[in-house]
């Protein structure tokens, strides 16, 4: 890969908590078979995404799903629509919080999930910001390996896309 700089996005921070194989193949845009591909998206949009009624706002590199002002406080909303994938979606909604704190913006993150009816506030830490620090340059590490991570049979490789890739 060209050492041209390489932005962390939120899909890579919650890919980095799915599979480290992921995050190295999606940083190089390797699309998974064609077969597989509705499959994959398919799968990635109804376990993360909310779709109805949402604008997507846009800052740098960053895409929140919604952004208001609460009580004087600036909150960013991140809409999934199932928790399943909790940790992913908090520490992309964290890294979202800890870029635009970067930028001397101060938010707190609210994660949505409207068909559970449930709101999960997150709020930077000392901690999670050192978390969030970590993460990042582990996943430059990662971008940057000349080869992908070998893969690790997990709980997410029953239904991955790359599942031929990485097991035929
Ligand atoms: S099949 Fe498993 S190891 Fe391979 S990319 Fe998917 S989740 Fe990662």
């Amino acid at each position: 890969m060209e050492s041209a700089d390489v932005n962390v996005t939120g899909t890579l921070m919650w890919y980095y908590h799915i599979c480290h194989r992921q995050v190295w193949l999606i940083a190089r845009h390797i699309v998974p078979e064609q077969d597989h591909t509705n499959l994959e998206l398919g799968r990635f949009l109804q376990e993360t995404a909310y779709t109805r009624n949402k604008k997507e706002v846009t800052v740098g590199h960053l895409k929140f799903d919604l952004i208001k002002k609460k009580d004087g406080q600036l909150v960013v909303g991140e809409v999934k629509k199932s928790s399943r994938y909790q940790e992913s979606a908090t520490m992309q909604l964290a890294l979202y919080l800890y870029e635009l704190k970067e930028l001397g913006i101060e938010a707190k993150g609210e994660l949505l999930f409207p068909e559970e009816k449930k709101r999960i506030n997150v709020a930077l830490t000392p901690e999670l910001e050192q978390k969030i620090e970590q993460v990042k340059k582990d996943i430059l590490r990662i971008v940057y390996l000349e080869s992908p991570p070998q893969p690790v049979k997990g709980k997410y490789c029953r239904n991955c896309a790359y599942g031929n890739f990485c097991w035929a």
